[in-house]
């Protein structure tokens, strides 16, 4: 594919509710909430559209996974008195754009686990997962990273144990 301007609040709108309708449709659903929060401003940005659209999805699939995972822990958590805790935790998708100086910034933030310290600077090796069985191939962020690698922009990674994660994409001006 080549870079073309692309209207990637339009791309994100519909590649978010793609990969939340097929998560919805696959193994072990969950309900999550989603919010858009894309600024009118952005304009057209250059991207390889086949390849970010990849982005979007793995970033989103890697959420649900997470929120999921929290929800089934959250929902068998037995209190003081041993009875369960239920309906206590709602999953939550914040996909964020905005302008930053003229740089353009893309942002996925989940409320689920987070990431445990010891394997932050894993996450991002080809073939590493936390996932059972077939369930993750650990190759979603290897490729995520190669692609904004190659539009020439930065993947940063913010997560606090037990609040979640924020997966924030930089894209040159
Ligand atoms: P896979 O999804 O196949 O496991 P990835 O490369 O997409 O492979 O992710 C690697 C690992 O990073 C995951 O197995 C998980 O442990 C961790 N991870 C990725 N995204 C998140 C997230 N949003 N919250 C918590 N952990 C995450
Ligand atoms: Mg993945």
């Amino acid at each position: 594919g080549k870079m073309e301007p692309t209207d990637l609040n339009a791309l994100i709108k519909e590649y978010v509710n793609l990969s939340f309708h097929g998560m919805r449709a696959g193994k072990n659903p969950i309900d999550v909430d989603i919010e858009l929060d894309l600024d009118p401003e952005l304009g057209n940005v250059p991207l390889i559209k086949e390849d970010f659209t990849r982005v979007i999805i793995n970033l989103c699939n890697n959420a649900f996974d997470a929120m999921r995972g929290k929800k089934y822990e959250v929902q068998s958590t037995k209190n003081n008195d041993g009875e369960i805790d239920n309906g206590i935790y709602v999953p939550k998708l914040r996909v964020s754009t905005f302008l930053d100086n003229g740089k353009v910034r893309l942002s996925i933030e989940d409320n689920g686990p987070g990431i445990p310290d010891e394997i932050k600077d894993k996450i991002l090796q080809p073939f590493f997962t936390t996932k059972k069985g077939t369930e993750g191939t650990g190759l979603g962020l290897s490729i995520t990273h190669d692609i904004v690698k190659a539009h020439g922009g930065e993947l940063s990674i913010n997560s606090t144990s037990g609040a979640g994660s924020t997966f924030i994409i930089t894209l040159k001006p």
